[in-house]
């Protein structure tokens, strides 16, 4: 038979996917999560990004940016880092963009971000300010998280057009940028470079459109690549866990962004 062009994540697939801390574990070795995100503007999305890296089984979170004093009042548990993300010491990935503004330092800590050997995660703002060919040059794993806005921008082409031909675009953004890439939106897909099948999220909700919740699928998807998982198994399990803590925290009423970051280790739980 032919290979199918898409294909969907089943509660098993997640669970056997899902990073569980050995004996043997450390916080090291099950993941350190850089986040180089937040800016004096957009002080939350960093907030968010943490949480979502925090929640998601991160050995410990290393916070790079301007917003170090609000992250440190909601989560103690983070490091944070004054200066550049190369001054940040060893990570096992990076998240990248969230509420980055499009100052200068805020493009420096992204090319820095993609000049390292480790997984990079780019969302929001570091989309626009990360360099093409950087990210075509990396030898390590980047995942790209744009929702259609995004991808029509960095496809040079109208929203309209990403909206009516969503897999085409992941597939296409995918080759362009040699990278994993995850469409967001009512459907959220996942494509590799390659001609693996695009993964469609099974589990999301509408109540998910609401300000800050790409942020915290940024950490959540940076802590499963800091974990180990493929980028593309990160993506599609970071996508439907996101989905169920939606679902789980909404029950069908309104939930913010920090509703679903709180709700991910009982989505967790529900998967296991
Ligand atoms: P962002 O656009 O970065 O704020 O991220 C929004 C999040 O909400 C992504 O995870 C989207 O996939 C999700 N989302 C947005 N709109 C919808 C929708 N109509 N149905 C399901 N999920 C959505
Ligand atoms: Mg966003």
């Amino acid at each position: 038979p032919e290979r199918p062009d898409l294909e969907a994540l089943q509660y098993a697939d997640v669970a056997a996917l899902l990073p569980v801390p050995g004996a043997e574990s450390d916080k090291y070795r099950r993941g350190v999560v850089g986040v180089a995100a937040g800016s004096e503007r957009y002080p939350g999305a960093a907030v968010l990004a943490v949480a979502g890296a925090l929640r998601a089984g991160a050995g410990a979170v290393r916070y790079s940016g301007p917003g170090a004093d609000a992250v440190i009042a909601r989560f103690p548990e983070a490091l944070v880092h004054p200066g550049p993300p190369s001054r940040a010491g060893r990570v096992q990935a990076w998240v990248a963009g969230p509420g980055l503004g499009d100052s200068s330092a805020s493009a420096t800590a992204v090319a820095d971000v993609l000049a390292t050997d480790v997984p990079v995660l780019v969302d929001a703002d570091g989309l626009r300010l990360m360099d093409a060919g950087a990210v075509r040059a990396r030898t390590a794993p980047t995942v790209l998280t744009p929702h259609a806005g995004e991808a029509a921008a960095l496809l040079g082409v109208e929203r309209e057009e990403v909206e009516a031909g969503r897999l085409a675009a992941v597939r296409e953004l995918a080759a362009r940028y040699r990278a994993t890439v995850l469409l967001k939106g009512s459907t959220t897909l996942v494509a590799a470079d390659g001609d693996a099948p695009v993964r469609v999220n099974p589990t999301g909700t509408s109540w998910l459109a609401t300000a800050g919740s790409g942020d915290v699928l940024s950490g959540l998807t940076g802590s499963l690549l800091a974990a180990g998982l493929a980028p593309r198994d990160a993506a599609s399990v970071g996508a439907y866990l996101h989905g169920l803590a939606a679902r789980g925290a909404s029950d069908g009423a309104p939930v913010a962004a920090q509703d679903v970051a709180d709700a991910i280790p009982a989505a967790w739980r529900d998967v296991r």
